[in-house]
């Protein structure tokens, strides 16, 4: 019997000895072991995933927010080790955008976001409807206009457009933000203390030190 073989009911049980990494690993073997691993659906899947998760990356333990699967959470917090849209590797380019679920370079962040001025002057966006929008806070300093994902606002344009009782259709997207913006800065600080050690930390806030001073403006 090869290893390809082998029944789903072993394969499920060996999975409980591997490491998330090792379970990646696993998918890129076959066909069979993919389909199996890469299930975003079935609760074997998410079990499998979910006890890995447990049992070897001790600080992961919270669950991954509604609508994702453990797979996309795992391989958002530990196990992609390059900018999700093209080849940056440097760990120090990298950084999590919780708040667009994002892991990518700057130079991808900045061609798939649009700052606040641009949105309001450039293409007048209802002032309104800002707080219908994940935003990121990219550089300290509070002053700085936030980030919009380009695509959020088109979506939520779409929406806006489409919808007859807008009044109630904002506040409940405006609450639904509110939550939102507490949950992804959780995310956020367990994604940096799950991918990063102590001095891989300190390095990242003093490069980010470092730049705040370096590029700040007078206003
Ligand atoms: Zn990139």
């Amino acid at each position: 019997m090869s290893f390809t073989t082998i029944p789903f009911e072993i394969l499920i049980e060996i999975c409980d000895y591997l490491h998330p990494s090792d379970l990646y690993n696993l998918t890129m073997v076959c066909k069979r072991y993919r389909s199996l691993l890469w299930d975003k659906t079935s609760t074997t899947t998410q079990l499998i995933w979910k006890s890995s998760r447990k049992k070897f990356i001790l600080n992961l333990n919270v669950d991954p927010p509604e609508k994702m699967s453990e797979q996309e959470f795992i391989w958002l917090m530990l196990l992609s080790n390059k900018c999700m849209f093209c080849d940056q590797t440097d760990k120090f380019e990298l950084t999590m955008h919780w708040e667009f679920r994002m892991y990518c370079c700057f130079k991808c962040l900045n061609e798939r976001t649009i700052c606040k001025l641009t949105l309001l002057h450039k293409y007048n966006f209802p002032e309104e409807l800002f707080a219908c929008l994940s935003q990121l806070q990219k550089n300290p300093n509070p002053r700085d206009p936030p980030l919009y994902l380009m695509k959020d606002v088109e979506n939520l344009l779409k929406q806006y457009n489409y919808e007859k009782d807008k009044k109630t259709w904002i506040k409940e997207r405006q609450d639904k933000i509110i939550k939102l913006n507490i949950e992804n800065e959780q995310y956020n600080t367990l994604h940096d203390q799950v991918r990063y050690d102590h001095t891989e930390r300190l390095e990242r806030l003093l490069r980010k030190l470092h730049d705040f001073y370096s590029n700040n403006r007078v206003y």
